[in-house]
């Protein structure tokens, strides 16, 4: 069985990662299990975020290790949040701030008519090698954002995303569902078919 980490301290997708890589006959460890610190993510997209991430846990633990980073982009507010998602939301993690200091800036700034509301999520995961090698896979999916913000069945801004082609917020779609369809599933099918690949 071949052993590989995942550099995040965040259960959930701790939990979503392995469920992918466990049939595909990985042993998968967590980055608390090896004691690795969070580094800082002081890069400047969310590839080199997450290769931060991934970069640590791999040189550190010695073994291949994934991270992902991801976030909201709104294109009329030049990509923000982006990669500064998770700090718009505050120590204390409230996207209900988060999400009303978007709506905020947005009617501050009058974008308020449809064309003014598109924007994406984007994962980018990547996977490290202790001899140095490493490949990132991005996955982006395409909407609007709308307000008030809708359902309870997500986390972050689910609740004010819409993706193309949908009249529900992904916060409004049941969660086993928004995850087969979202910029997560999008890069996790990418990495593997890398990684399936690579065990052939
Ligand atoms: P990260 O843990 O540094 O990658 O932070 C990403 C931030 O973007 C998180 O705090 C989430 O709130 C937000 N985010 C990323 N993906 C999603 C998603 O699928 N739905 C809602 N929010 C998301």
């Amino acid at each position: 069985m071949k052993d590989i980490l995942i550099a995040s301290h965040n259960e959930g997708k701790v939990k979503e990662i392995s469920s992918l890589l466990t049939p595909m006959g990985y042993k998968v460890y967590s980055a608390k299990k090896f004691n690795i610190n969070e580094p800082r993510e002081d890069g400047n997209s969310f590839i080199a975020n997450s290769l931060i991430k991934s970069k640590n846990a791999a040189l550190k633990s010695g073994i291949p290790s994934i991270a992902d980073d991801s976030g909201l982009c709104i294109l009329s507010l030049g990509n923000q949040p982006g990669i500064y998602s998770a700090r718009w939301a505050g120590r204390k993690k409230d996207f209900d701030l988060a999400m009303n200091k978007i709506e905020l800036k947005m009617l501050k700034n009058n974008l308020i008519h449809k064309y003014q509301k598109k924007a994406f999520f984007c994962c980018a995961l990547s996977i490290y090698f202790p001899n140095g090698k490493y490949r990132a896979f991005e996955g982006k999916i395409y909407g609007c954002i709308q307000f008030p913000p809708k359902g309870k069945n997500g986390f972050g801004y689910d609740p004010i995303f819409v993706p193309n082609g949908y009249r529900k917020t992904f916060g409004e779609m049941k969660f086993r569902y928004k995850e087969s369809i979202s910029h997560r599933a999008i890069a996790f099918r990418k990495m593997s078919k890398f990684l399936k690949k690579m065990s052939n």
